[in-house]
């Protein structure tokens, strides 16, 4: 077989060949943003765009790692002084991939990893769950370690949590590991059970944008900790397991007992956008896909108001689109920053992505369509 640029990357830093390449892609969710820690729904589906990893293995137990988008060359590390915390800077992702697979007692060793990605690094389309994922997924196969992809992301999720130290939830190493072309993935966090639902813009003569607004603001993660701790103590305080637990139809009286602003708006948009992401499923499966566009919108004022998690700038590229005809716009992701989304017709694309342009010129827009999961290339 020719070696693809990919390959000769990987023989350039490493010196040898490759064993292999996957792909893991990054993801935009649709509805049920903030949700997954409460237990709740998401509908996220995957980007086109993907991080690949080139994977050799090593008998030494040393993790040699190199990426593309990085300039601190190869990183090298010892397999048996990998601990929570240890490692600084980017190499801490595919670390813990590796320390969370041995510490589950999966007989996987050293390897010479090369990344590339065309991934957006940072910009809220879970570029850190695309490289953890395409990690895990390569390593598996390579030593024949037979795991379903949710467990598998169940795995990048709690790497993330107990090694990179981030108390993220589930969502975007599911949609990493287990999305499929054309469909968005409808995901109960509580009971893991998964639904692929037909996501097709094109024959809507629809189009989804994703806009970067390529800011990321500084108490993001902070904010992210203390978020989850409100949700988790306004449950408590109803005698509720989570959020997700609290029906629609309870929300008011719910409401009326919790002792504090802050915690009334964090409940009322955990249940609305629940409910959200059911009617969005709904309209889905009925074929009336533009009818979506008000319930994303309704979802950002929710993140805005409610949660307050929105900023500025995605607040501007919401507004301009929707001045300008989009059928709907809301954040996507954790928030303070990071990417929007706007459901648009193919006749109105043109004029909405000239207005998002002039009303925030740093802003990345790119077209798009529900990508594969992560996969095996070579
Ligand atoms: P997002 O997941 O929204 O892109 P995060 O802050 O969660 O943003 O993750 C970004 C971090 O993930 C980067 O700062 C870097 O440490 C790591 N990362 C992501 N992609 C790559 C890559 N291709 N090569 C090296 N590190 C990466
Ligand atoms: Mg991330």
């Amino acid at each position: 077989m020719t070696e693809t640029l990919f390959e000769i990357a990987f023989r350039h830093v490493f010196g040898r060949a490759p064993e292999g390449a996957w792909a893991a892609p990054g993801r935009v969710n649709l509805i049920g943003e903030h949700t997954d820690y409460n237990d709740g729904y998401v509908m996220p589906f995957a980007l086109p765009h993907t991080t690949r990893a080139a994977v050799a293995r090593r008998d030494d137990g040393i993790l040699r790692l190199h990426s593309a988008a990085m300039d601190d060359g190869v990183v090298e590390l010892r397999l048996d002084e990998l601990a929570p915390g240890a490692t600084p800077g980017w190499a801490r992702y595919p670390a813990a991939v590796l320390w969370t697979l041995r510490e589950a007692g999966h007989p996987v060793g050293g390897a010479d990893i090369h990344y590339d990605s065309t991934v957006p690094v940072g910009g809220g389309l879970s570029s850190s769950a695309a490289l953890q994922v395409a990690t895990a997924l390569a390593l598996t196969e390579l030593h024949e370690v037979d795991l379903p992809r949710q467990e598998l992301a169940l795995l990048c999720q709690r790497a993330e949590n107990d090694y990179v130290g981030a108390p993220v939830g589930v969502m975007d190493q599911t949609a990493s590991a287990c999305c499929t072309q054309g469909h968005a993935l409808h995901l109960d966090v509580r009971a893991l059970a998964q639904r692929q639902v037909p996501f097709d813009l094109a024959a809507e003569g629809l189009r989804l944008l994703v806009v970067d607004t390529r800011v990321k603001h500084a108490h993001a993660d902070g904010a992210y900790g203390r978020l989850r701790a409100g949700c988790e103590e306004a449950a408590a305080l109803l005698g509720l397991p989570a959020l997700r637990d609290l029906p629609h139809d309870g929300l008011d009286a719910a409401l009326a007992a919790l002792p504090d602003d802050r915690l009334r708006r964090l409940t009322r948009h955990v249940v609305t956008e629940n409910r959200r992401v059911q009617d969005v499923i709904a309209l889905l499966d009925a074929g009336r896909t533009p009818e979506i566009g008000p319930l994303l919108t309704a979802g950002h004022a929710s993140l805005r108001d409610d949660f307050r998690v929105s900023c500025p700038e995605l607040d501007l590229v919401v507004d301009a689109a929707l001045a300008t005809g989009a059928l709907g716009a809301r954040m996507t992701g954790g928030g303070f920053g990071g990417s929007a989304i706007v459901l648009v017709t193919e006749s109105a694309a043109d004029a909405v992505t000239t207005a998002i342009a002039a009303a925030l010129p740093q802003a990345r827009q790119f077209p798009t369509t529900p990508g594969a999961g992560a996969r095996r290339l070579r």
